[in-house]
């Protein structure tokens, strides 16, 4: 099998790839690991960025995503019983962020694919990027028992952290920057209306909790739990009382109850792999980095890599040119790094640490104070919340 752009990944960087591609009339072929369902079942992410929703909106994607998701105009920080609304339109210049889950943007972007665009093989493994660094990379891949190739002009890795396609670039040709906590996210998915309006973000000398939503009728709820917890040692109705402790307010506000259709643990980490290119190679999205849920930033800057690469290579092939295929890695790693900071200050400054002292409390509750009495320090939130701008 031979194709202009081998994209390995099916999941919104590899999808979006493949869609800005086709509109663009350049052919590519996606493999993707696992079955259509689990693809558009797996719970993820769920807030798009404005810049994200015009990408989507742009490519032919926004009609579901303008009916059904929900635009939000800001986010509540909880701390210390008080509740500060931080407001995104009035602090960036008009900027909201939307809730619309990335199962739905997949949902999307598969049928589109489906039905307009080039192959998208479900259930076809990559199994290694060969010859990365020549004028033709392959990939190998498994399907129906069989060992098949993928030729290419260039490949693409949107195959998240635990993909193959990081593995072709020599130890020796890439940096890796990483950190993990102590902790993670203990998620649930309950049948519950959302008890607020907008996403709220708590501070609790109990550890973390955040109140999202997929519809007005699901509410998407996390807690910060220690790193290594089985999601099976938390029995909902433990669930919903320490939710109920980290969120109490002194205003009377109470959470709604449901029954919980979905638990399970996500692991936190930041992970930076430089550069995102080897040869022929490109990496896009998890593949190349990954930061802590908390800035709600992974499925965005998967968006802002494949659309500075779509640019890239329509570039290319219009005028011969590669000088934006060469600048793809240092572009899109000047946002990435930004992203990274704010999940890590985020991250920061709402989580416990195990162990943290009394004063190190105190400097979270007056980060907190600080945000919710000085314009300068909520619009740098509100600004990092709502997006960088693409490359
Ligand atoms: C459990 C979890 C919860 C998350 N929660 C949030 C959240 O609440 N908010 C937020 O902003 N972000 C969240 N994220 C991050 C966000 O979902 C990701 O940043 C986003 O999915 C990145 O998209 P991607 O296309 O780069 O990678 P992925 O979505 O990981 O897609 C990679 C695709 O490649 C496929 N694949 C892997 N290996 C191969 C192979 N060898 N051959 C073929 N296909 C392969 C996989 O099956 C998958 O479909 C979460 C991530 C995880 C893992």
């Amino acid at each position: 099998m031979r194709t202009t752009v081998g994209i390995i990944g099916a999941g919104p960087a590899g999808l979006l790839l493949a869609r800005l591609l086709h509109t663009a009339g350049i052919a590519s072929v996606v493999l993707e690991g696992r079955d259509r369902g689990h693809v558009e079942g797996r719970q993820r992410a769920g807030i798009l960025e404005q810049g994200t929703v015009d990408v989507l909106r742009a490519a032919g994607a926004g009609e579901r995503l303008d009916r059904e998701g929900l635009r939000h105009d800001g986010i509540e920080l909880r701390f210390a019983r008080r509740r500060h609304r931080v407001d995104f339109p009035g602090l960036t210049g008009g900027r909201s962020v939307w809730v619309y889950a990335q199962t739905e943007v997949c949902k999307d972007l598969i049928a589109l694919q489906l039905a307009e665009g080039g192959p998208l093989l479900f259930e076809a493994p990559a199994l290694a990027v060969e010859d990365a660094a020549t004028d033709r990379p392959r990939v190998r891949f498994r399907q129906g028992g069989t060992e098949d190739v993928l030729e290419c002009d260039y490949v693409v890795g949107c195959d998240g952290f635990w993909g193959v396609a990081r593995r072709a670039v020599p130890a020796g040709s890439a940096r890796v920057f990483e950190r993990t906590y102590p902790y993670g996210w203990l998620g649930i998915l309950a049948d519950a209306p959302p008890s607020h309006h907008e996403l709220v973000y708590a501070r609790h000398d109990r550890g973390f909790a955040l109140l999202s939503m997929r519809s007005p009728s699901v509410s998407r709820l996390y807690l910060q739990v220690p790193e290594g917890t089985d999601a099976g040692e938390w029995a909902d109705e433990e669930i919903w009382d320490e939710l109920t402790r980290r969120f109490e307010t002194g205003d009377g506000w109470t959470l709604e109850r449901g029954p919980v259709t979905q638990k399970s643990v996500t692991p936190m980490r930041s992970y930076v792999h430089e550069p995102m290119r080897h040869g022929r190679l490109f990496l896009a999205g998890d593949a190349a980095h990954i930061v802590p849920p908390t800035g709600a930033k992974g499925l965005n800057l998967a968006v802002g890599d494949v659309v500075t690469l779509a640019r890239a290579l329509v570039h290319e092939r219009d005028t011969g040119s590669a000088t934006l295929l060469d600048a793809y890695s240092a572009t899109c790693l000047r946002r990435v790094w930004q992203a990274e900071r704010f999940s890590y200050d985020m991250t920061g400054l709402l989580h416990r640490a195990p162990g943290a002292t009394p004063f190190e409390d105190r400097i979270q509750l007056a980060r907190l104070e600080r945000i919710a009495s000085c314009r300068a320090a909520e619009t740098d939130l509100a600004e990092a919340y709502t997006g960088f701008p693409f490359g």
